[in-house]
C-alpha cells in the first residue's frame, strides 16, 4: 500500500475546530497523522485513537443517518420500507457498539466505535442512555412514518440524484469535501435533503447548505435559482426549506477564502501542508475544554 499524504482540505468540522482550539485542530488533522498504524509513536496512537472518539449525541445522529441511508438505498430496488426491520436492526447495533466502547475495544480493534464517555468515564445513570435509544427510535420513526411518505415517497426514485455521497470540488487550489445526504429533482429544480436528529435548530448549518449549493451549482450544471435546501429535522418531524440565491453563494465563498486561508496561514509550510504544535495556541474558554476528545493528552492540562 502506498504512503498517504495528509492533503489539506476544508470541511465545516474542519473549520470549527479550528475557530474552537487551534491546539485541538493540530492534533486532530496533524498530531494524530499515521495513528491508524498500531506501530506509530505511542503520541501519534493515541491521538488517533482520542480524535475518532464520539459524543453519545454524535453517536445517536451517525446511527440514525445510517439507518435512513440503507432504508433509502433499499428502497431503490424493493420499493418497501420496513419499520420493524431497521428498528430491531438498530436496536441491535447500537447494543453491540455501546458493549464493544464500554469494554474499549476501540483501543484494540480498527473501526470499532468509541464514545466519549466511556473513554472519560463520565457517569452517565442509565436513564440517560435509554433516553439515547428513546431518541434514535423517535427519530426513525418520524422518518419511516412522516418525512418518508411527505418528502420523499412522492418523487419517483429515477429522480433520486444523491443517497450520503462523499462528493468534493475544488475552490480556488482547495478541496472542499461535501456529504449530501439526499438530494432529488422535482418540477421546482434540485432539493438538497440534510437530516437533522437534535431537537434544537443547527445555528451554524448555513454555511454546510451554502457548500452544498456551491458544489450541487457546479456538478448539476444549474443556476442557484433551482436549488433548494432542506433541514429536515427527523426528531420532531418539521421541514425548514431554503431557497438558495447567488448573494448566499458569495456569501460563502468569501467565508470559505477567509476560512482556508486561516487555516493555511499558521502552516510551517503551505505546499506540503506541514504544520508545527506550537504554532497552535490553547483555546481559553475551558468548556471547549471539557468537552475535548483530547483532554487526557493535552500539554494544557499536564
Ligand atoms: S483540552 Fe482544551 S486546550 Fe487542549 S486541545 Fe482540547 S480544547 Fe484545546
Amino acid at each position: 500500500m502506498g504512503v498517504f499524504e495528509n492533503k489539506f482540505s476544508w470541511s465545516k468540522s474542519r473549520d470549527e475546530k479550528f475557530r474552537e482550539c487551534p491546539r485541538q485542530y493540530y492534533y486532530h488533522h496533524y498530531g494524530s497523522w499515521g495513528g491508524w498504524d498500531a506501530s506509530a509513536p505511542a503520541m501519534t496512537r493515541e491521538l488517533y485513537i482520542l480524535k475518532n472518539l464520539k459524543s453519545r449525541h454524535m453517536w445517536v445522529g451517525e446511527i440514525v443517518h445510517h439507518t435512513i441511508e440503507t432504508a433509502l438505498k433499499n428502497y431503490v430496488t424493493t420499493r418497501q420500507m420496513n419499520l420493524e426491520k431497521y428498528l430491531s436492526d438498530m436496536t441491535a447495533r447500537m447494543r453491540k457498539e455501546f458493549r464493544e466502547s464500554r469494554d474499549k475495544n476501540y483501543r484494540k480493534i480498527k473501526k470499532v466505535v468509541g464514545l466519549f464517555e466511556h473513554e472519560y468515564e463520565s457517569k452517565i445513570p442509565d436513564s440517560k442512555w435509554m433516553e439515547i435509544h428513546e431518541t434514535a427510535k423517535r427519530c426513525l420513526t418520524n422518518f419511516f412514518t412522516i418525512t418518508f411518505p411527505r418528502l420523499v415517497q412522492p418523487v419517483p426514485v429515477e429522480n433520486w440524484k444523491l443517497i450520503e455521497t462523499l462528493q468534493e470540488f475544488d475552490f480556488e487550489g482547495s478541496l472542499i469535501y461535501v456529504k449530501i445526504d439526499f438530494a432529488f429533482m422535482d418540477q421546482e429544480g434540485l432539493k438538497i435533503v440534510d437530516w437533522k436528529t437534535g431537537r434544537t435548530e443547527d445555528v451554524d448549518n448555513e454555511i454546510q447548505l451554502d457548500c452544498y449549493g456551491l458544489f450541487s451549482k457546479e456538478h448539476f450544471k444549474i443556476p442557484a435559482t433551482s436549488i433548494k435546501t432542506v433541514e429536515a429535522n427527523v426528531n420532531i418531524a418539521k421541514e425548514n426549506v431554503r431557497q438558495m440565491i447567488e448573494a448566499k453563494m458569495d456569501f460563502a465563498k468569501h467565508y470559505l477564502r477567509n476560512s482556508i486561508a486561516g487555516m493555511k496561514r499558521v502552516l510551517k509550510d503551505e505546499a506540503k501542508n506541514i504544520a508545527e504544535e506550537s504554532n497552535f495556541p490553547f483555546t481559553e474558554n475551558e468548556m471547549t475544554c471539557r468537552y475535548c476528545n483530547f483532554k487526557k493528552v493535552c500539554a494544557k492540562w499536564r
